[in-house]
């Protein structure tokens, strides 16, 4: 089976609202185009990826079976209008914060580029035609580690990061876009080709 590409995808500030920890179902919001984004991979045949930091568990603010019911009811979301990820990857640990075995060193919290790891293993991905889309720059790093694509996102934490930080913003981006579904578009045209 030939491997195909995926957009990994960002949640906090990419796909949802950035509103600090999402420590109950109720504040998880879709970005108003992040459907359409979503439907426009799967209609593609261009894996949708999650990739999340969630150092909450961690720290003790919530607890993994949380974080599984919320990411229940973001797949119900997106099924409503008619869009579905190919995976959703979390990285529940911290190098510093809480207790074991949470706190540990590991190799998926972003900038680390586990999670695309695993999941190009698990799905079959090919990681150099994929693209990495995220609102921080500790998103992106993770791209340039497996040779993909980088997208800065102008929601969440990105216009403020692109305005005020770019003199000291690292990884440059390959493109940046107003929100999700520019940057997939984006990407479908200049990464997927071939
Ligand atoms: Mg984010
Ligand atoms: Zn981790």
């Amino acid at each position: 089976m030939t491997s195909r590409p995926a957009v990994f995808i960002d949640r906090d500030g990419t796909l949802t609202d950035e509103v600090g920890y999402v420590n109950h179902p109720s504040r998880l919001r879709l970005l108003p185009r992040s459907a359409e984004a979503i439907r426009r991979l799967n209609a593609a045949g261009v894996a949708a990826v999650v990739v999340t930091n969630q150092a909450g568990i961690a720290r003790g603010y919530f607890s993994e079976k949380l974080l599984h019911e919320i990411h229940d009811v973001l797949r119900a979301q997106l099924a409503a209008a008619g869009a579905r990820l190919d995976g959703l990857y979390a990285c529940v640990h911290h190098p510093s914060e809480g207790e074991p075995p949470y706190r540990v060193q590991c190799d998926c919290r972003k900038p680390q580029a586990g999670l695309l790891v695993r999941a190009a293993a698990d799905l079959g991905l090919d990681l150099t035609r994929s693209t990495l889309v995220g609102d921080k720059a500790s998103d992106l790093v993770p791209a340039r580690t497996v040779g993909a694509g980088a997208v800065l996102v102008l929601t969440g934490y990105g216009r403020g990061e692109w305005e005020y930080r770019r003199a000291r913003f690292e990884p440059e981006p390959d493109h940046v876009a107003g929100d999700l579904l520019d940057a997939v578009e984006w990407a479908l045209a200049r990464r997927v080709a071939a």
